[in-house]
This record gives structure tokens, C-alpha cells and sequence, in this order.
């Protein structure tokens, strides 16, 4: 299959772009689209036949469920319940942006789509092209990252087109994404509602809505034997070519055993990465530093993270040492994706 490239450049003649994207949408067909969170796999959530190209195209197993993109708040009514109002005062706070709400489906929604659950992930997107796209495409859009199952996923059209050309119809680019993880998911199906992702929405902002709000047992946990709630979280999440680990433990102790580290994998004939910050990336002497930024700027830190290991993978790094970072606010989503990646091998210091 031939994949159109087709870059967004804030020209009139955008909206010609998306109608043509919309129309490949409903005529079945897939189209990578830029999000504000990571660039998303787009196709027609009503359609059970564009759910399945989906996770061909992908490479993904068909029971891990794919988030349904609307470009209007109210258009949750139509494909899900909110039983007990959560999901409008969610809406209200944060939407247009990037949370997700799980509730149960409509019988509208293909089960196809839900990967088999009766329930169904809603997001409605601020990036404006996202949001054309959607209404072009009949206000339903099903749409995982864009990127090959078990790889980072996208923060630019050029790593889209890396993983998805041959595979899709189209590729929207619409230059770097804004947060660089994927969106917070919040389920409202259980008694407590339950962060089942962590992601630039944080738990202290979804408190603040809600009053109590969990955490899944499995998040930052690797031993965790809690059976996950989201099924994509049971599968192995991208891991580097490289083997990663992440170093815990206080700031000076974190770099000193990183030094170490470094200097005995070289002698092994490894060649080395680090992953540090701009605090501390002058320290080290691997053959790839990397510094995801300021500590002072988580928001920097998330939008650098994935682009990154890419880096790795293309250098062909054998051993990646990682500085660990803060737990809290949008540190959480940070060390999330990090440990996964990591495989939950983490080094106390
Ligand atoms: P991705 O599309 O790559 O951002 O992954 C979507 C994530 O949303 C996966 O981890 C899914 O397991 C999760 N998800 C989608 N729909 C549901 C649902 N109905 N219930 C729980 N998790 C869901
Ligand atoms: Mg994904």
C-alpha cells in the first residue's frame, strides 16, 4: 500500500488535507494524525472492519482495546453512560485535553473497537487539526498511538512514517506533538474511579474534581500481581534494544553509581548511554548522554522521553543507565513509561 504524506503547514489549503483524511477515514481506510499528547492511528470507532485493520497495521493483539476520539463533548452521550455525572464534571474541567474516560458502552460501539469490553475509552483532543480531522470523519475516530506495537510511541510524523509506511492511508503531519506522553485514563465503571494510566492529568487534579481517586496497583509496581484493569497494560510495553535500567537513590549516589556502571560496562566492550538532565549531564562520560531536560520542568522531561530511546535504538547502544525522577504530579506518568521500558529493573543506590 502506498501511505500519503501529507504535511499540515497553516495554509488554506489544510482543510482540504483533512476533508481528503475524513473521507479516507470513512470510506474505512486508517490515518496517523497528531494529538496533543502523541500522534494517534486513526479509523472509523463504528466501523468493526477499521478496528481490525487498526491492529494489523499496528502489529497489536486484537483484546487490547483502542480509545474513541470525539470533537464535541456531548458526543460521549452517544456511545457511552454516565451513570453518576463523573464523566460531565471530568469533561468540564479538562476536556478539550488529554484525559480519558473508560464507562460503559452504548450498543453502538463494536466490540471490535472495545477489544471485546463492554466498556469504552473516550477522549476528546485539543489539537485543533485532530479535532477537524474527527468532525470530517463523522465525530468518531478509534485511535491508538500510531506507532508498531512494542515500540516508543510517536512524537513526530517522522517516526510514524519509521513504524507505519506500507501499512496505512495516510500520514498527517502536523509538526511535533505538545505533551509527548500518552493521555491520563481514568475509569468511572468501578466504585472508586481509578487511574488506570497516569499521564499529564494527575491524580491531585483528578482529586480535586472527584474527592478520591485511585491509583492501579500496577502502575509503578512490576511485581504487582493485581490482574490489570486496562488489558493493554498486561503487555510487555516497548523495551530498547538496549538494556535499561533505571538508578534510585540520592541525587550524588544516582550519578557516582552510574560513573561505575558506565566505566565496567566499557570495559566489557559495551557501548554505553546514559539518561540524565540538564543538571547533571556534563558528569558523565558514556558514549551517548542524553539529558531529557530540566529537572525543574517535568513538562520538558515527558516531551523528550520517547524521542530518546528512540535515539538509543538507532545508535545501537548496548547498555542504557537512567537517572530515576520525581514520583509526583506528572512525575508519575514519567517514571511509569520509564520502569515499563526499564522492564521494572530498577538499581538502588
Ligand atoms: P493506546 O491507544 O496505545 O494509547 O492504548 C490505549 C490504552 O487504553 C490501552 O492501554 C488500553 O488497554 C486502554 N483502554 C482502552 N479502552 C479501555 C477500556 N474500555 N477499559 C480499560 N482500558 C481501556
Ligand atoms: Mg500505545
Amino acid at each position: 500500500m502506498k501511505t500519503l504524506y501529507e504535511v499540515l503547514d497553516g495554509s488554506s489549503r489544510d482543510e482540504e488535507r483533512i476533508q481528503r483524511a475524513g473521507e479516507i477515514l470513512k470510506a474505512g481506510g486508517l490515518v496517523a494524525f497528531p494529538t496533543e499528547t502523541v500522534y494517534g492511528l486513526g479509523g472509523d470507532a463504528l466501523n468493526p472492519a477499521s478496528a481490525r485493520r487498526i491492529y494489523a497495521a499496528k502489529g497489536r493483539p486484537s483484546d487490547n482495546p483502542l480509545i474513541i476520539h470525539i470533537c464535541r463533548w456531548e458526543d460521549i452521550y452517544a456511545i457511552a453512560v454516565d451513570p453518576r455525572g463523573m464523566a460531565k464534571r471530568l469533561a468540564d474541567a479538562f476536556w478539550p485535553g488529554p484525559l480519558t474516560l473508560v464507562l460503559p458502552k452504548k450498543e453502538i460501539v463494536p466490540i471490535e473497537t472495545t477489544g471485546g469490553l463492554s466498556t469504552v475509552a473516550v477522549r476528546f483532543p485539543s489539537h485543533p487539526a485532530a479535532q477537524r480531522l474527527i468532525a470530517a470523519a463523522g465525530g468518531y475516530v478509534a485511535a491508538p498511538s500510531a506507532n508498531a506495537s512494542g515500540r516508543p510511541s510517536p512524537t513526530t510524523a517522522r517516526y510514524v512514517a519509521e513504524d507505519m509506511d506500507g501499512r496505512i492511508d495516510m500520514i498527517l503531519d502536523g509538526g511535533a506533538v505538545g505533551i509527548g506522553l500518552e493521555s491520563t485514563i481514568v475509569d468511572l465503571t468501578s466504585e472508586e474511579p481509578v487511574i488506570l494510566r497516569p499521564g499529564y492529568v494527575t491524580q491531585e487534579m483528578l482529586m480535586e474534581m472527584l474527592g478520591s481517586v485511585g491509583v492501579d496497583g500496577t502502575i509503578l509496581d512490576g511485581k504487582s500481581v493485581q490482574r490489570p484493569k486496562a488489558p493493554g497494560m498486561k503487555y510487555r510495553h516497548y523495551a530498547p534494544l538496549g538494556e535499561l535500567s533505571v538508578v534510585e537513590g540520592d541525587a550524588v549516589a544516582v550519578q557516582e553509581a552510574i560513573v561505575r556502571l558506565c566505566e565496567a560496562a566499557e570495559a566489557e566492550g559495551k557501548k554505553t548511554g546514559v539518561i540524565a538532565s540538564d543538571e547533571s549531564a556534563a558528569f558523565y562520560r558514556a558514549d551517548s548522554v542524553k539529558s531529557v531536560g530540566s529537572r525543574r520542568d517535568e513538562a520538558a522531561i515527558a516531551h523528550s522521553l520517547y524521542r530518546i530511546l528512540r535515539e538509543f535504538d538507532d545508535e545501537g547502544v548496548d547498555v542504557i543507565y537512567s537517572e530515576s525522577f520525581g514520583c509526583r504530579g506528572m512525575g508519575q506518568a514519567i517514571m511509569n513509561r520509564l520502569l515499563k521500558a526499564a522492564g521494572h529493573h530498577i538499581i538502588n543506590v
